[in-house]
């Protein structure tokens, strides 16, 4: 996709995100990578409405290149592009259920959601828990930066989930297939629940290596 190509693709699926309630106000930012840095959503912007030519252009070391000024949370996506080459784009989202899951108590912070579906065994694998820093605090970057290099995904807690993927469409699908996985992790929870086993998971992971 060429620069311009990706501006409209990050106000298209902003739009949709916003549409589907996945976002409110002016909470959640999408970035894509280029090759002289990253373009992310500005700051302060609603999602639903965003505009091509205004979307942020900013460096791999921070530095504004162009647009307005871009979301305080692109220092999340920089981390998490420093330590996956495969990323070629990121969604942050305040999204109900996965905020939900991010303010619950877990016995195991390194993966916080069953394998509940094939396809979020496929597409997520394991998420970790971050723990939680004041918006803007730099050194939720470094803890991003800490699990990036192992997982596609991680849910900040008390705020929400950081999910990349290896183009644009595949990182929103990521964040999309996370969201509903949380949803329906809340509406089975206190049941009698049979998740994926250990075998199932591994023959999945042979299918479909990532
Ligand atoms: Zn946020």
């Amino acid at each position: 996709m060429t620069e311009n190509e990706l501006r409209d693709w990050i106000c298209r699926h902003g739009e949709s995100l916003y549409a589907r309630g996945l976002a409110h106000g002016s909470s959640g930012n999408i970035s894509a990578r280029l090759d002289d840095g990253i373009l992310i959503t500005p700051t302060n912007s609603c999602l639903g409405r965003l505009d091509p030519a205004r979307i942020s252009k900013v460096a791999h070391d921070g530095r504004v290149l162009a647009g307005d000024p871009p979301s305080k949370e692109a220092f999340l996506h920089l981390a998490m592009y420093g330590e996956r080459a495969s990323a070629r784009a990121i969604v942050h989202l305040h999204s109900t259920h996965c905020v939900a899951v991010s303010c619950l108590c877990h016995a195991d912070v390194d993966d916080v959601l069953p394998p509940i579906t094939a396809y979020y065994v496929m597409r997520i694998r394991k998420l970790p828990l971050i723990e939680y820093y004041a918006p803007g605090d730099r050194a939720l970057a470094e803890a991003v930066r800490a699990k990036a290099k192992a997982h596609n995904a991680v849910l900040l807690a008390n705020h929400g989930p950081v999910v990349a993927g290896k183009s644009l469409d595949d990182a929103v699908y990521n964040a999309e297939e996370l969201e509903e996985t949380a949803k329906l992790f809340l509406l089975l929870n206190g049941r009698s629940t049979r998740f994926l086993d250990r075998a199932q998971i591994v023959d999945l992971e042979a299918r479909f290596p990532s």
